[in-house]
């Protein structure tokens, strides 16, 4: 008997070492134990796996039957996974819907005529049934537009601002183009302009249109507007060159619907040692209509959802509860994590800390953390350990757009992958699961799952 036990006991270190196996004794989260949580990401690939079933589903947008079909679908396989509670949070998001019709001609004298490639960008209004025809008048900055004002009535405002290549971080260049994708409407509308074509905002040289929210003022008339692929925008900037007088065609049918109810899927692993302090591990599920929304964000969902997946197999009971989130409608509205913001206010739990995945399934590089600075020297010393997943540095910076809705948390931390392949897929028909690479994805699973540990198990302070 007395033999067996011990056997068991080794048996139990040997398969989970650092685990203390009692639970309200606090984990140490060692070595052995970060590279037990790394061989599981790596070799078992059950993440992988379930964001391919995921990306299968299609799209999901706010407020269309394949999201609530997707969250129904990730809900069970959540279920199945046996963690302590799995819900849903309802939360009302925007309904906008592409529609069928999406055609941008261009005629130019002595030219064959021109199916440009485009899509209409999100929330966008349509075009009459018959479409709009005008002249384009090309804008390479908001200096420029005010400054050819009088040239804009009655015209179409194309916004051809390519994405600055000599910036290493691509979120950079995506930061300063991506203003004329937002209020590029509005501004355009405010000197009397019919529509507006954008350049799309990627570091790819092909001919996809990359979509993304836009703008609209109450004041001023709604536009519809249009991104258009970059060797097409290439193109229209020469036809309009060689012929001023060249028009565009445009007709959209996309439909702006009452809200729709939708929700936050949520599940969690009760703390042993203190279950009212809650680590939150996050993505947002919905994602834009074009691709299948694998980088952005399916895959930021499942990575910590395996975190909890991860820390289950390995029989951990963690000290702090793990919960984790795929919040709804982060691309056009963020109602989901104002929904989980207030439910997180008024609630007696104390939220500790959040980590939000949303920049793709990269190679892991970082973890930028919105918190003050003694927290984050604290969090440094963790990082031999996470420095096994490929982690570099723990930085002050920005956390994660849905993440940041919550309020009085000890850190809210953004995962931060290698950006130089994220704007090739961004908001895309280019955005599938195929393009992302199992290991990188697996990588950033573990980084995750050690973190969430080491929150849980050390604390911040
Ligand atoms: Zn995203």
């Amino acid at each position: 008997m007395k033999i067996n036990l011990l056997f068991l006991m080794l048996l139990c270190c040997l398969n989970h070492p650092g685990y203390s196996g009692e639970p309200g004794i606090p984990n140490k989260v060692t070595t052995a134990l970060a590279d037990s949580v790394i061989t599981i990401a790596l070799t078992e690939l059950t993440g992988y796996d379930l964001l391919g079933e995921i990306c299968k589903i299609g799209p999901r947008l706010s407020g269309s039957e394949q999201s609530i079909k997707a969250i129904m679908f990730a809900k069970q396989k959540m279920e199945l996974m046996g963690f302590d509670s799995v819900w849903l949070q309802k939360t009302m998001v925007p309904h906008w819907e592409r529609g069928n019709v999406e055609q941008a001609l261009l005629t130019t004298r002595g030219r064959k005529n021109y199916k440009l490639s485009i899509a209409a960008l999100g929330g966008s209004v349509a075009t009459s049934k018959s479409g709009l025809s005008a002249e384009v008048v090309e804008i390479s900055s908001y200096d420029e537009l005010k400054a050819r004002a009088t040239e804009i009535k009655g015209k179409i405002v194309f916004y051809n601002v390519p994405f600055d290549h000599s910036l290493v971080n691509t979120f950079a260049g995506y930061g300063i183009a991506v203003r004329y994708r937002s209020t590029g409407a509005i501004e355009a509308a405010r000197y009397g302009a019919v529509a507006a074509i954008l350049r799309s905002i990627t570091t790819r040289n092909d001919n996809t249109p990359h979509v993304g929210m836009i703008r609209y003022d109450t004041t001023i008339t709604k536009i519809p507007y249009v991104a258009i692929g970059i060797q097409d925008a290439e193109l229209l900037s020469q036809r309009i060159k060689s012929d001023p007088q060249s028009k565009v065609n445009l007709k959209l049918n996309c439909k702006i619907n009452p809200d729709a109810e939708s929700y936050n899927l949520i599940c969690e692993i009760k703390g042993s040692r203190y279950p009212n302090e809650i680590v939150v591990v996050s993505g947002h599920f919905d994602s834009w209509d074009q691709g299948e929304g694998a980088h952005d964000d399916a895959a930021g969902c499942v990575q910590s959802l395996e975190a909890l997946s991860i820390i289950k197999k390995l029989n951990i009971k963690p000290s702090r509860t793990i919960r984790c989130i795929f919040y709804m409608n982060e691309e056009n509205g963020v109602r989901g994590a104002r929904t989980y913001a207030d439910y997180a206010q008024a609630a007696s739990e104390i939220h500790y800390a959040a980590i939000e995945s949303d920049r793709g399934a990269f190679t892991p590089r970082g973890f930028s953390v919105d918190s003050d600075s003694l927290t984050i020297v604290y969090m440094q010393k963790w990082l031999p350990l996470l420095k096994r997943t490929g982690i570099e540095w723990i930085s002050k910076g920005g956390s994660g757009v849905d993440i940041s809705f919550l309020k009085n948390t000890r850190a809210l931390i953004g995962y931060v992958p290698d950006d130089q392949r994220y704007f090739d897929y961004h908001h895309s028909a280019n955005d599938v699961f195929s393009e992302v690479n199992p290991r990188e994805f697996a990588l950033g699973s573990s980084a995750i799952t050690l973190l969430a540990l080491l929150i849980s198990e050390e604390g911040l302070d």
